[in-house]
C-alpha cells in the first residue's frame, strides 16, 4: 500500500506542531490537520478591539515551555522562523491588596521574600525554604515532568523510607487551601498563595494540590516568565513554518471527522470533506479524549471497558471568563509605583472571599465582583499596542454551566462585575481610559476550540484520579492509544494543560518505537 505521509496529526495546537517539528527534524514526513483557518488552538493572538491592539485570546503566559528540556533545544532554531521571547526581568507578578503595599513576585527570590516580609517575616522564611528545597532537585524534577509518568507506587516507594519523606508525601496530598493554612500565618499571604495555586483552574479544596507549591514557587524564580514578541501566536506560527521547511505539511480549514482503523491499527485520518490521508508509521490525536474516542473512532474498534473509562473522563466546572481592553494608559495599581510595573497582577481579597467565590461557582453562580487576573503584556512587549497605548485583559474563574440563564444573556453585565473589582484596586480604570472592550465567556472559548470543553482551559480536571499515571486514562499514560500506531498528545496527557510544548514527549516516544531514538 502507498501511504500519503509517515505520520498524520489531528489538531493544530502548539503541541501537535511541536510533535510534528521533532518528527520532521528526524526525517519523518508529517502532516498536521487543523479545523480552524489558523493554527495555534489555545495560543492565538488577534486584533479583537481596534487595529494595532494585539490580544492573546487564551494562553498568554509562557512559563513551562522554558522548563521543558526537549523543546528548549528547538527554541533557538525557531528564532529563524519568527519566534523571539521577551523576558520579565524584575517585577513579574503583582498582588495588590486592599490593606498594605501588596506582594510583588520578582524574578529574584530575595526581593520577593522582602516583599512578603512586609506582612510576615516568618512567611518570607518559609517561602525561601520551599524555594531552596527545589533548587537542589530541579533537574530531576523537570526530567520527570517532561517524560512519560511513572507508576503510582514509584514516588511513595522512594519517599516512604524516611520521616522527612513521609512528611513531604503527606504535604503533597493536601489541598492548596490546607497546605497554605498549615505553612503560612499571615492572612494576606495566605490569600496570595492560595490564589496563585488556583492558576490551573483548580478548586482550593481539591486534594493533591499541595505538591504544586514545591513547583510553582521555585519555578517562577528559576525559569522566569516570558512571552513571545508580537503575541502567543508567534509560537505555533514559527512551529508551523519549521514543519513546512523540514518536509512536513500543515493543513488549516481541515476538520478531522474520523481516524481510519484497519485490523486494529490506526492507518490515517478522514477530513470532514471526505478526503482520506493515510500514514505509514503513526496517527497522533492531539485532541481531548472524548472527541478522539467517542467521535472520531468507531466504538466497535475499542474495548467496552476502555470506552467506559473515556466516558468517565472529566473536565471539571472551573471555566474562564475574560475581558479584553484597548487602553490609553496602563492600569495604575494601588500600593505604590513598583507594583504597577508587573505585567501580570492578581487582585487579592481574603481567604473567605476565595471560599465564597468557589462555593458559588460549585453551584453554578458567577460571583459578584470576583477576584481578577490582570495582564498588560504591552508593558514588556510594546509591539502589542499602537505607540503610547496599552493592550490589557482581565479574567476570572466562573462556572462552566450556569444554574440559570445563559452566558450570551449575561456576558456584558458580568464583564462589568470584573471591572468593578479592577476599579477597587486601581486608580485610573474609569471609562475615559478605556478605548474599547471585548468579553469572552466560557461558551465563546469552547466555540473557538472544542478542546476547551465547557470553557475549561486545563484539558481535563486536575484531580488525583486524572493526573500522572492516570492521565488521560488508566493504562494509557505513555502517549500510546489503545490501537496499534495510535499516539496521544496535548493537555489531556501528562503533564497537563499549559503552553509547555509537551507534544515533544509524544514525538520522543514515537522515535523510540520507530527505532530512531538514541535512548530507546
Ligand atoms: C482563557 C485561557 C487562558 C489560558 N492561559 C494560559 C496561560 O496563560 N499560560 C498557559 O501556559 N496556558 C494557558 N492556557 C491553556 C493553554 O492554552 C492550553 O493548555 C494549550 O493551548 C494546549 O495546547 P495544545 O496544542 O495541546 O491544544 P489546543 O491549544 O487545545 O489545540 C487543539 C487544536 O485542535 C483543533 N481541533 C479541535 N478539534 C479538531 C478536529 N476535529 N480536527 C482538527 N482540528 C481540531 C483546535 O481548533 C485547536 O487548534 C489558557 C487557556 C485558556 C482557555
Amino acid at each position: 500500500m502507498m501511504y500519503d505521509y509517515d505520520v498524520v496529526i489531528a489538531g493544530g495546537g502548539h503541541n501537535a506542531l511541536a510533535c510534528a517539528a521533532v518528527l520532521c527534524k528526524n526525517g519523518i514526513r508529517t502532516l498536521v490537520a487543523e479545523r480552524n483557518d489558523w493554527v495555534g488552538g489555545g495560543a492565538v493572538t488577534r486584533e479583537l478591539t481596534q487595529p494595532g491592539f494585539r490580544h492573546d485570546l487564551f494562553g498568554s503566559n509562557h512559563v513551562w515551555i522554558h522548563a521543558n528540556p526537549h523543546i528548549r533545544e528547538l527554541l533557538p532554531e525557531l528564532k529563524d522562523y519568527g519566534l523571539e521571547y521577551v523576558w520579565g526581568e524584575n517585577e513579574i507578578m503583582g498582588h495588590p491588596m486592599t490593606e498594605g503595599p501588596g506582594v510583588i513576585v520578582h524574578r529574584s527570590v530575595d526581593k520577593t521574600c522582602d516583599s512578603i516580609a512586609e506582612y510576615s517575616r516568618r512567611d518570607a522564611d518559609r517561602y525561601r525554604e520551599i524555594y531552596d528545597g527545589f533548587v537542589e532537585i530541579k533537574d530531576g524534577f523537570t526530567r520527570n515532568m517532561f517524560s512519560p509518568p511513572s507508576p503510582p507506587s514509584y514516588l511513595p516507594a522512594a519517599m516512604e523510607r524516611s520521616e522527612e519523606g513521609l512528611r513531604m508525601l503527606r504535604n503533597y496530598s493536601l489541598s492548596a487551601r490546607a497546605f497554605v493554612m498549615e505553612n503560612f500565618e499571615d492572612p494576606h499571604i495566605q490569600a496570595f498563595l492560595i490564589s496563585w495555586a488556583l492558576g490551573p483552574n483548580i478548586k482550593p479544596t481539591q486534594q493533591g494540590a499541595g505538591s504544586t507549591f514545591y513547583i510553582m514557587i521555585p519555578a517562577i524564580h528559576v525559569y522566569g516568565q516570558a512571552i513571545p514578541r508580537g503575541g502567543s501566536i508567534q509560537l505555533p506560527n514559527a512551529l508551523a513554518r519549521y514543519v513546512e521547511a523540514h518536509g512536513g505539511k500543515v493543513l488549516t480549514n481541515s476538520p478531522v471527522a474520523g481516524i481510519l482503523v484497519e485490523d486494529g491499527t490506526a492507518r490515517g485520518i478522514r477530513l470532514a470533506d471526505g478526503t482520506e490521508i493515510t500514514a505509514r508509521m503513526g496517527v497522533v490525536s492531539a485532541l481531548e479524549p472524548k472527541q478522539t474516542f467517542l467521535k472520531l473512532i468507531d466504538e466497535d474498534a475499542l474495548d467496552p471497558g476502555f470506552v467506559r473509562a473515556v466516558r468517565n473522563f472529566t473536565f471539571g466546572d472551573v471555566a474562564s471568563f475574560r475581558v479584553h481592553f484597548a487602553l490609553h494608559e496602563a492600569p495604575q495599581f494601588k500600593g505604590g509605583p513598583d507594583i504597577s510595573k508587573a505585567p501580570f497582577q492578581r487582585t487579592i481579597g481574603s481567604v473567605a472571599d476565595i471560599d465564597r467565590h468557589f462555593a458559588e461557582l460549585s453551584v453554578g453562580v458567577p460571583t459578584k465582583e470576583p477576584p481578577v487576573h490582570a495582564h498588560c503584556w504591552s508593558l514588556v512587549d510594546p509591539t502589542r499596542a499602537p505607540e503610547g497605548k496599552q493592550t490589557f485583559m482581565i479574567d476570572t474563574f466562573v462556572p462552566s454551566k450556569l444554574a440559570s440563564g445563559n452566558w450570551a444573556e449575561i456576558k456584558d453585565s458580568y464583564a462589568e462585575e470584573l471591572i468593578k473589582t479592577l476599579r477597587k484596586y486601581t486608580t485610573n480604570m474609569e471609562d475615559d481610559n478605556i478605548i474599547q472592550r471585548f468579553a469572552h465567556s466560557p461558551d465563546d472559548i469552547e466555540a473557538h476550540n472544542p478542546c476547551f470543553v465547557g470553557g475549561v482551559p486545563s484539558g481535563g480536571e486536575r484531580t488525583l484520579a486524572q493526573m500522572g499515571y492516570f492521565r488521560p486514562l488508566p493504562g494509557f499514560s505513555q502517549y500510546r492509544g489503545p490501537l496499534k500506531n495510535l499516539y496521544l498528545a496535548g493537555p489531556s496527557c501528562h503533564p497537563g494543560g499549559g503552553i509547555s510544548g509537551m507534544g515533544v514527549i509524544t514525538a520522543q516516544e514515537m522515535l523510540k518505537d520507530f527505532g530512531l531514538s538514541s535512548d530507546d
